[in-house]
């Protein structure tokens, strides 16, 4: 269990499961070295005995035995007594030890950027939420050094408070929305952005003066699942996310999946409509134009008559609409059916593209619950495909605001990991 949760909320979090990470992963069909997979094991376990780590990976006793040796010398684990002595697992003989993660040996910053707030937060190497931060910025696109000034701020304001400084921070991850390359940090289109960056990880860490990965923040949210949530035990699933755009991530084999060029799984962007609406990316006819919170906006300005306030606080705009629509105003909810009716076929399409064992609706808020109600998802059923077998499950995970730093402090732990522990880590291999 994480020291300190992440909060009554958000019920994304994965309930009673000790630890942190993928549990999942000897099903990943890339070999990795025993050394990660051990001490990925002990860390997605909170902690466990040698003997039980041998019996779950199927790794003979004196493998484990002498490559658990290293990871204690190298400063990576550490040994404890055991807690449970009444558990019949635990043999006779020597006084049984149990391995625990060396929690203090590095600490990550998990960081979102937003259109409304920046928030981050700070974590040990055990995954457990030491604290966060966050700051408020002006819902404008940027250039990427007002971007990095206000990160970096966000960064120091987080560690003064802990009286850390960033030479004891081993990593960063950074998550925004956009066409992101997590392999190569660049950013081809980002909204909140005046123009595509070739080298922004590169910036962020002259800026920070720690190693950074950047990554689109779609896959910080799937993170959050796969480290830290629902997703922790399941090998292939999709996550869906609906905030100021549409968003999607993939897990294949209980691993995130980022396609070849860091620009696939754009959900929101995948066209519904020829010579649809009017994308914020530029094209027509996106998913998102029909279904993001500022293509609803735009639909409210007419319906409550409220062009004026339009420019001014789309989301207050939002928000007086779904009150229209709780009070029954047939235009408001005429608005809420139809943007449903688009994202049942968003997801019947995401349904049948990859065959996930489950949909997960998931995001910092979900209260437009008119987006997500039954008739939404039986008709996404009905739409797809299915044969004999019964159709995608959806859950709806709805998380607190720190949903997507957090899934950024996966990003950050998953690369340090390999960095430290994997092939010797060309960058961009895996996280
Ligand atoms: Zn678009």
């Amino acid at each position: 269990m994480l020291a300190t949760g992440l909060g009554g909320t958000e019920s994304g979090y994965g309930g009673t499961l000790a630890g942190c990470g993928p549990l999942l992963s000897n099903v990943a069909p890339v070999a990795r070295p025993l050394r990660l997979v051990l001490f990925d094991h002990v860390r997605a376990q909170g902690s466990t005995t040698r003997a039980e780590m041998g019996r779950a990976l199927g790794v003979s006793a004196a493998s484990v035995s002498a490559v658990t040796s290293d990871l204690i010398a190298d400063g990576f684990l550490r040994e404890s007594p055991v807690a449970d002595l009444d558990n019949p697992r635990i043999g006779r003989g020597r006084p049984p030890v149990e391995l625990q993660v060396a929690a203090e040996a590095h600490y990550v910053i998990g960081m979102k950027l937003g259109d409304l707030r920046h928030t981050a937060v700070l974590s040990d190497f055990a995954g457990r939420r030491i604290a966060e931060a966050s700051m408020p910025t002006r819902p404008n696109r940027k250039c990427a050094a007002i971007l990095i000034a206000e990160a970096r701020a966000l960064m120091h304001k987080l560690l003064a408070a802990q009286g850390m400084a960033s030479r004891d921070i081993s990593c960063v991850g950074v998550g925004m929305a956009g066409m992101v390359d997590f392999a190569t940090g660049s950013v081809a289109w980002s909204p909140m952005l005046d123009a595509p960056s070739t080298a922004l990880r590169g910036q962020f860490e002259t800026a920070f003066g720690v190693p950074t990965w950047l990554d689109n923040d779609a896959n910080l949210l799937t993170l959050a699942e796969l480290w830290f949530g629902g997703g922790r035990s399941k090998s292939d699933f999709a996550v869906v996310t609906i905030e100021h755009g549409v968003g999607m991530g993939l897990v294949l084999f209980n691993q995130l999946y980022r396609g070849a060029r860091g620009v696939g799984m754009e959900l929101g962007h995948t066209k519904v409509q020829l010579d649809g609406a009017l994308c914020r990316c530029g094209k027509r006819g996106c998913l998102e134009a029909y279904v993001a919170d500022y293509a609803l906006a735009r639909e409210a300005a007419t319906a409550l008559d409220q062009h004026e306030s339009l420019s001014e606080s789309p989301l207050a705009l939002l928000e007086a609409l779904f009150a229209e629509a709780r009070g029954g105003n047939e235009a408001a909810l005429s608005i809420f059916r139809r943007a449903g009716r688009y994202l049942a076929l968003g997801l019947s399409n995401v349904a049948q593209l990859f065959d996930p064992e489950v949909i997960i609706l998931s995001g910092g808020r979900m209260q437009y619950d008119y987006l997500y109600a039954r008739e939404v998802l039986s008709e996404m059923q009905a739409m797809t495909l299915t044969g004999a077998r019964p159709p995608a499950r959806v859950e709806i995970h709805s998380w607190g605001d720190l949903v997507w730093a957090q899934g950024a402090v996966a990003l950050a732990l998953g690369a340090l990991t390999e960095q430290l522990l994997g092939h010797a880590a060309t960058r961009g291999s895996a996280a």
